[in-house]
């Protein structure tokens, strides 16, 4: 029997259930949704999330796909999943916890007695730490963003080569290869030694299509390329950035982008124009750097200093 929160499945079974993380301020109980597929066949544990970021719902899209998809009678091994982290971000349509107003992936490992953002990381990441891998569902919020995997660890860490390769049997194309902040699950993964990656399914105002089903092909790629189900893995090379440049609007006005997401940008290319409302042109914005344009903000206007848009840098691929 393997068990997660009031989920228990024996080997051959599918149940879904809830992780209790607390209550809300009206005494409601406040469960996590989760589902525990068990494999006929022994073998590992995958451990799943989605919606750590409550406005990011990319992540929740593909595991609403995936589990119907899973045959427990092909399975060998165990995949576990938590729908939605982030509950209270998620019941209001924000990014951030409006409890504690934290970023819940800024609180792992997570502790027991803490603030409502710490509380929902350590009881996930009970279950994520008894796993062999671990995916982080979560996108570029509701900006604009190409499909990615991020590997979080940083390259001294003794688990970098082992994330780099669940990166690339994901398979998004792009790998954001770069030291995360702490407080990552991304980092809390590969300190206790599970191979974790934060796959980046695109940005989006509500779900994309693309991305969805980009992530969809992910996690059956690691099912497959893990071993958990029958075939085989060939995964594309991955243009992997180890760098990631942002740049901010040098005055208000109007954003006009000269490059798309996924184009290769050389040094001193204009990525921007900031224009009045008629059309005159405030500011030119060109690239320090050359890589890949990676992210840009969602809505044309900006004020001196707000964001615009991130390149991607030190690319090479693998
Ligand atoms: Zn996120």
């Amino acid at each position: 029997m393997t068990t997660l929160g009031t989920a228990t499945a024996a080997p051959g079974e599918v149940a879904t259930g809830r992780l209790d993380v607390g209550e809300t301020r009206d005494g409601s109980t406040v469960g996590l949704p989760v589902a525990v597929v068990n494999g006929s066949a022994d073998g590992d544990t995958l451990y799943v999330q989605a919606v750590s970021d409550g406005d990011e719902l990319n992540g929740v899209g593909v595991i609403s796909r995936v589990v119907p998809q899973l045959a427990p009678e092909e399975l060998s091994g165990t995949v576990l999943f938590v729908g939605i982290v982030n509950y209270h971000a998620y019941q209001v349509g924000e990014h951030r916890n409006p409890i504690d107003d934290r970023k819940l992936n800024r609180t792992y490992p997570g502790d027991r007695n803490g603030t409502s953002s710490e509380r929902i990381s350590h009881a996930t990441f009970q279950a994520a730490r008894e796993s062999d891998l671990i995916l982080d569902l979560h996108q570029g919020s509701t900006s604009r963003m190409i499909d990615e995997t991020r590997v979080r660890c940083g390259s001294r860490h003794r688990l970098h080569r082992e994330c780099l390769r669940l990166a690339k049997t994901f398979d998004c194309g792009y790998i954001l290869d770069q030291k995360g902040p702490d407080g990552q699950l991304a980092r809390a993964g590969p300190d206790e030694g599970i191979p974790t990656i934060d796959p980046e399914l695109g940005g989006s105002v509500g779900w994309d299509e693309t991305s969805i089903r980009r992530g969809v092909d992910g996690v059956f790629n690691v099912l497959r390329g893990y071993g958990f189900l029958e075939g085989s893995v060939d995964p594309g090379r991955q243009v992997r950035a180890k760098g990631f440049d942002q740049y901010g609007s040098p005055n208000g006005g109007l954003v006009h982008f000269e490059k798309d997401l996924g184009d290769e940008v050389s040094i001193g290319d204009t990525l921007f124009r900031i224009t009045d409302p008629f059309g005159t042109v405030k500011a030119r914005v060109t690239a320090d750097s050359s890589g890949v344009f990676w992210r840009t903000r969602r809505l044309p206007q900006v004020a001196t200093g707000e964001y615009v848009c991130s390149v991607g840098t030190d690319i090479d691929s693998y």
